[in-house]
């Protein structure tokens, strides 16, 4: 499953690059981006557990 990271409301605590490497990483702001597909139930843990709700499906 591909995401996409809302940049305005991501505080980039850290918890989707945690929880999906694979899918999530930091920018140069030091915010999350969605860069490749990730396991779809990573990636689904990663949605449901951002604390600011940035995260949806692509
Ligand atoms: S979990 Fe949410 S707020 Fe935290 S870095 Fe990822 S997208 Fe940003």
């Amino acid at each position: 499953m591909k995401a996409v990271v809302d940049q305005d409301s991501c505080i980039g605590c850290g918890v989707c690059v945690e929880a999906c490497p694979e899918a999530f990483r930091f920018n140069a702001d030091g915010k999350s981006e969605a860069y490749a597909d990730g396991d779809d139930g990573k990636v689904s843990d990663a949605i449901s557990e951002c604390p600011v709700g940035a995260i949806s499906e692509a």
